[in-house]
């Protein structure tokens, strides 16, 4: 029979880390950390297997139910307590653990167990009454929410639910005792409170709060398997990609508390920094509080230990100083987990009476300078091997270290208005709105904005996607934001407390200014300072980092595939190889002729009526062709060019207004009727299938013959020069080999005239793109003419899929929406069709010449996912635009290392 309840407590546990798709992440490392001998409070994981059965059926599976009353007997053995008993009653909570962490997304409730029968054995157990009435209270809050509305599916309208009506009882009850402080609310206080509690609840939801342990307990585990399909964890969901069909597990634990008075107290930790990577053990803690109130960010915590203290919060107590011998028992932990995991933890802890306890471990998120500085660290410190530090570091985190920063000059000269925690560092500039929806709305119309909230909660995660930052005036380096923002490597600043935030007018007050909606700010997240205004944002210096170096090192001892880059510019080039390019895969030509000066020969080109005409007017290009090349070739020297022929269909260079017309008609001397004739002769119904690729150059060879002619002769100059130079001319959009026959004759006789005509002797190769189904199927032939292949999957997945590749934005959300796709195929490779293609043509290709050189040029060539496919399909080299560099050169270490 399957198993639906795994035990885990005092020493010993039916599960481990690796059951993380069953037990959920936090639930296997419960167990983990329990048979570790770390002391964990027993409890015991409902898998998600039961989550998967009860969304679908409605009914638990068979045999759950004793599974759990053993369960909970184990942990009753364990504590000396029992369940709902009215002398020694045992308190659990019930959290929610999913495959994958997503912060906040699902439910928990605490303290489950407190009823009219065991409060009176809890205090006399405890002799602490207000203590348990703030606990009692603090169940009820959230099983009211959590369990009686949200898994319900009652949706009051925003700021109506029953927690904002209890918050409410509350709030009157603080200003009738002229009190600011939750725990300044007195045991009377707080009794009348839950009395006044269950009333409301009764009024509002029709039903009265539970009063019988197991039913608290049954309620609330339905409750965290329901909240699985809650709005906000399906959003979370769709932006993460996670399935939908996981389901989450429960864990249901001994309560322990950390707000038992003084000596008690709750915190979070990361065994390193995880905004800058840095080896210290990094946190914040507070004393006499339970874990809900460090991640609300309602108290500002107090750091861990004297190293984390800042300007800002020097006066708060450290743990290390207030309570050391816990403080070095959690060291010794955080030492223990980080050898066993071979990886940084986020930790939860709670100090009940002077105990320590640990609450959960995981791998923590980190932002990616903290990740790539890690990732060389460990390998440095023996901790993991290098292919494990390339494993670590996502290739789309390097894109953070790659990000623009506030421009130090402008940021001296702003004064900062206002200063709050570093939560997400580089810089980030926009207009300000304060409603996730808002950002939303505003992002879609194209403009830039920052999310400026008190604090923000999973409802709020569409929003904070959309924004380019994120500031809140309340929370720490743990709250929502800050895990959220760190999770996308997007700038965000929190617990700025100098704004006085109106939401409902849409206003802000810092230092007595009032910005409202729409005004500019701009942040710098990597030291929490906010300014004034749009200042000036500066790309990093990727060369001055140190980190970014050793990381990308490892990567390149590590990978096979080369990596080249798109480019049709010397900047461009230069740029690439800053990155790391080796060479360029894809010079596109078809720019190079919009030059005011070039323009009009292109023109009468195109409109030429006999060859004498258009030879003459091609001639008129071969000089600056000729410059354009000498330009990129010296630009990526010693490294080779790919250089492509003239690609478009011509009709995109005559697109002429009347006075185009007119000045056209002039300069060729014919008539203004002649010429609007011959541009609207050149009209074609489908032009990305009509007269263009080699198609072109077959039908006017002397625009071949003055590109191969406009090459070589650069190369020519530059090899004298004694540069080392190596074009590559490449063919666009061949179906046949005859085609690519009949354009190598031309190129082969140009590079013979070159020679001969300037007595340079150099090297070059002519090849072909692949970018048509039948150039795959035919590869075998078109390999006997090619000394190379570059894939251009652009217009392979047009001409595979049939997709216009600009037209496929009309209908590709309804495909996404509908799962009839999964991405879009002109981002990430369609493995199982153009994919197949693509494996053809390599074998086809290989199988005429074996050694052939094959590579990618299409925007695959940026896509991680991707890069892993041609790594596997046995390409030599991907090819992308320069910023795309240096993810290429992880992505395909990380193809290396998967695919050993
Ligand atoms: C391609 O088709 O993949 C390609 C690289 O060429 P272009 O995008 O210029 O058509
Ligand atoms: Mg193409």
């Amino acid at each position: 029979m399957k198993k639906n309840v795994y035990f885990f407590g005092d020493g010993k546990a039916d599960g481990r880390a690796t059951d993380k798709n069953l037990l959920g992440g936090k639930g296997a490392n419960l167990a983990e950390m329990t048979s570790l001998g770390i002391p964990v409070p027993p409890g015991f994981t409902i898998t998600t297997d039961v989550c998967v059965e009860y969304l679908k059926q409605d009914t638990y599976p068979q045999g759950m139910e004793q599974e759990l009353n053993d369960a909970l007997a184990g942990v009753e053995k364990i504590m000396g307590q029992k369940f709902g008993d009215s002398e020694n009653p045992l308190l659990v909570s019930v959290r929610s653990g999913a495959r994958q962490s997503m912060p906040g997304m699902m439910e928990t409730v605490l303290n489950v167990g407190l009823t009219s029968g065991t409060i009176p054995g809890l205090i006399k157990k405890t002799g602490n009454e207000r203590f348990v009435y703030d606990a009692y209270r603090r169940l009820i809050m959230m099983y009211s929410d959590v369990v009686m509305e949200k898994a319900a599916g009652i949706e009051p309208p925003n700021g109506e639910g029953i927690r904002n009506q209890l918050e409410e009882l509350m709030d009157a009850m603080k200003e009738k005792r002229d009190v600011t402080l939750d725990t300044d609310l007195t045991t009377d206080d707080l009794k009348s409170l839950v009395a006044q509690f269950k009333e409301k609840i009764s009024d509002v939801l029709g039903k009265p709060f539970p009063d019988n342990a197991r039913d608290q307990l049954l309620g609330g585990i339905e409750a965290v398997f329901r909240s699985w399909n809650g709005k906000r964890a399906i959003s979370y969901r769709k932006i993460e990609n996670i399935p939908h069909e996981w389901g989450t597990a429960v864990n249901v634990q001994t309560m322990v508390f950390g707000n038992m008075g003084n000596s008690s107290a709750t915190g979070v930790a990361f065994t390193r920094n995880p905004a800058t990577g840095e080896n210290v053990f990094y946190g914040e803690w507070l004393v006499n509080a339970q874990g809900e109130d460090v991640v609300a960010g309602t108290r500002t915590p107090n750091p861990l230990n004297e190293a984390n203290k800042t300007e800002d919060t020097q006066h708060l107590a450290s743990l290390e100083t207030a309570m050391p011998e816990v403080y070095q028992q959690l060291v010794t932990i955080r030492n223990g987990l980080e050898k066993h995991y071979h990886d940084m933890q986020d930790i939860e802890f709670t100090i009940q009476e002077g105990r320590l306890w640990m609450l959960q471990t995981r791998n923590g998120k980190r932002n990616g300078v903290a990740a790539i500085r890690m990732a060389g660290e460990m390998v440095e410190e023996g901790l993991i091997d290098k292919a494990t530090a390339i494993m670590r570091v996502q290739p789309k985190q390097l894109d953070e270290i790659m990000h623009p920063m506030v421009d130090p000059k402008a940021e001296f000269k702003a004064g900062a208005i206002a200063k709050g925690l570093p939560a997400g560092p580089g810089g980030g500039t926009g207009q300000i709105v304060f409603t996730a929806d808002d950002a939303e709305n505003w992002a879609k119309d194209g403009k830039q904005v920052i999310l400026v909230r008190n604090e923000t909660s999973p409802e709020d995660v569409h929003g904070m996607h959309a924004a380019e930052a994120i500031l809140t005036a309340k929370g720490g380096m743990t709250s929502h934001a800050a895990l959220v923002a760190r999770g996308w490597g997007k700038c965000c600043i929190v617990g700025c407390s100098a704004l006085q935030i109106n939401a409902k007018a849409k206003t802000m007050i810092v230092g007595g200014k009032t910005f409202k909606e729409g005004d500019w700010i701009t942040l710098n997240g990597t030291i929490g300072k906010v300014y004034e205004g749009k200042l000036n944002l500066i790309e990093p210096d990727l060369e001055k980092n140190k980190d970014y170096q050793i990381l990308m090192d490892i990567a390149d001892e590590l990978r096979t595939l080369k990596i080249r880059t798109n480019a049709d510019r010397p900047e461009d080039a230069q740029q690439a190889r800053d990155f790391g390019a080796q060479g360029i895969g894809l010079c596109r030509t078809e720019h190079m002729f919009f030059d005011p000066e070039r323009i009009l020969a292109m023109r009468e080109m195109i409109v030429a009526e006999d060859e004498t005409t258009r030879r003459k007017a091609v001639m008129k290009l071969l000089p600056f062709q000729r410059a354009d090349f000498k330009g990129i070739l010296a630009a990526m020297s010693p490294f080779p060019v790919t250089i492509r022929l003239l690609d478009p269909p011509l009709h995109e260079f005559v697109t002429l207004d009347d006075g185009q017309i007119t000045e056209l008609a002039n300069e060729l001397g014919i008539t203004e009727n002649h010429l609007r004739n011959r541009v609207s002769a050149l009209h074609e119904s489908n032009p990305m299938l009509g007269h263009r690729g080699c198609r072109l150059g077959v039908a006017y060879p002397e625009i071949t013959e003055m590109q191969a002619r406009a090459i070589f002769e650069a190369t020519a100059e530059l090899t004298k020069e004694g540069k080392t130079v190596f074009p590559e001319v490449m063919v666009p959009l061949v179906g046949t080999v005859t085609e690519l026959s009949n354009q190598n004759a031309i190129i082969n006789q140009m590079a013979a005239d070159v020679k001969a005509e300037t007595g340079v002797n150099f090297e070059y190769m002519v090849g072909t793109m692949i970018e048509l189904p039948r150039a795959c199927v035919t590869a075998d032939e078109i390999a006997k003419e090619a000394e190379f292949f570059s894939f251009g999957t652009n217009d392979l997945t047009q001409t595979t899929y049939g997709f216009s590749r600009d037209d496929i934005g009309g209908f590709l959300p309804i495909y996404l929406d509908e799962k009839i796709l999964k991405n879009d195929p002109f981002q990430s490779i369609d493995q199982n069709g153009v994919g197949e293609l693509v494996k053809m043509g390599v074998q086809k290709g290989r199988s005429t010449k074996k050694d052939l050189k094959i590579g990618v040029c299409g925007e695959h060539g940026g896509d991680p996912d991707s890069i892993d496919f041609f790594h596997r399909a046995g390409l030599n080299y991907v090819s992308c635009s320069p910023y795309r560099v240096p993810i290429a050169r992880l992505a395909a270490a990380q193809a290396a290392i998967r695919n050993k």
